[in-house]
């Protein structure tokens, strides 16, 4: 990319000459008692041009390992360099996030309230301020997620591969596995994508629970696309495995009611008619085994034991070329856990 200088940008109301870095703050709400809730953010601006990436979560108030990839995001002393803009907002559902669940107070799900109108249930006013106060200064964006409350996830992007900018997005972050997943009715990325805006959703880990291996994953993804989108320089050898792609996935659910033990972990592969787990009545007299419907590996994982009929166990992919696909996400894996995470600018010397 040719050396631009930087132009000024004006976002919340506040003018961003190059090379500023500021916490702004979007009039979100107000809160019962009249005490203000704003919707931070953190703009670094670059001496030099280039694109404008949006890293935000906790869309879902209480998935909490992508706030803790923005904290550590934030610390990088190599986002002093960087070429173009980065927009950082680690909670964007402040709501669910002081109550520590995953809806606003109204039970509607933020995430399903795009693109929102100014006129519209408090989702859609949220969704509305952020799609016009932030994500609309954007050209590309990463939208950090973990699984639902009890049920964890293998660390995986979540894009539409059709778009050829959220493919090498997707491709550079190296999370394990790369799913092509359709566009939800009302979510962030569907407004994204609308919007031409490339984003790539990270899945991984639990919700309410910090995952060491979620996080560091998402920190090293998200520098990676930053290299890729050459707002940081790029690595001079290049080691990255190319993610494993699903061809489709679905949930093994239960099909009684119990105490539910599992005999296989996030990651495993399967065979088809693998025992995965067994349902059984405290007593342990009747017990019924839940068997893999096909091969595949788990991507996500119930981890309560108490189930009932219907509840979804587990997150199982299919892949075309079976077994190299799931060698490679093993790989990956390991290398994940492997591999420790410069604390501070080295990452960008390495
Ligand atoms: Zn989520």
């Amino acid at each position: 990319m040719a050396r631009t200088k930087n132009s000024e940008i004006e976002i919340a109301g506040v003018k961003l000459k190059p090379g500023e870095r500021r916490q702004l703050h979007l009039d979100l709400a107000r809160l019962y008692d009249h005490t203000r809730l704003d919707l931070d953010i953190e703009v670094i601006h670059g001496r030099q041009a280039g694109p404008t990436l949006l890293v935000c979560a906790a869309i879902h108030g209480d998935e909490l390992n992508g706030v803790e990839i923005c904290r550590q995001l934030l610390k990088h002393k190599s986002l002093n360099r960087i070429k173009g803009t980065l927009i950082v907002v680690p909670v964007v559902n402040i709501f669910g996030f002081i109550h520590r669940t995953r809806y606003l107070p109204d039970r509607r799900d933020l995430n399903r309230c795009f693109p929102g109108t100014e006129k519209g249930s408090l989702g859609g006013r949220i969704a509305h301020l952020f799609r016009t106060g932030v994500l609309n200064h954007c050209t590309h964006a990463i939208d950090l997620h973990t699984g639902a409350i009890h049920r964890s996830n293998l660390p995986q992007i979540r894009t539409n591969l059709s778009n050829e900018s959220a493919a090498k997005m997707a491709n550079a972050f190296g999370a394990p596995l790369v799913i092509d997943s359709k566009l939800r009715d009302g979510s962030l990325r569907q407004c994204a994508d609308e919007a031409g805006i490339p984003l790539i959703l990270y899945e991984a880990g639990e919700a309410l629970r910090f995952d060491e291996n979620a996080i560091k994953g998402g920190l090293r993804g998200i520098i990676s696309v930053m290299r890729e989108l050459e707002m940081l320089p790029a690595l001079k050898r290049k080691k990255t495995l190319a993610p494993a792609s699903a061809n489709s996935s679905s949930w093994v659910r239960a099909e009684s009611d119990g105490v539910f033990r599992s005999l296989v972990q996030l990651g495993e592969r399967v065979s088809r008619n693998q025992i995965m787990g067994v349902v059984a009545s405290p007593f342990g007299r009747e017990e019924v085994e839940i068997t893999s419907p096909y091969a595949g590996i788990i991507i996500g994982q119930n981890n309560i034991p108490l189930v009932n009929e219907g509840d979804a166990l587990y997150h199982l992919a299919r892949f075309d070329a079976s077994t190299r696909a799931i060698e490679r996400v093993e790989q990956i894996t390991e290398e994940i856990d492997a591999v420790p995470l410069p604390e501070d600018q080295s990452i960008g010397l390495s």
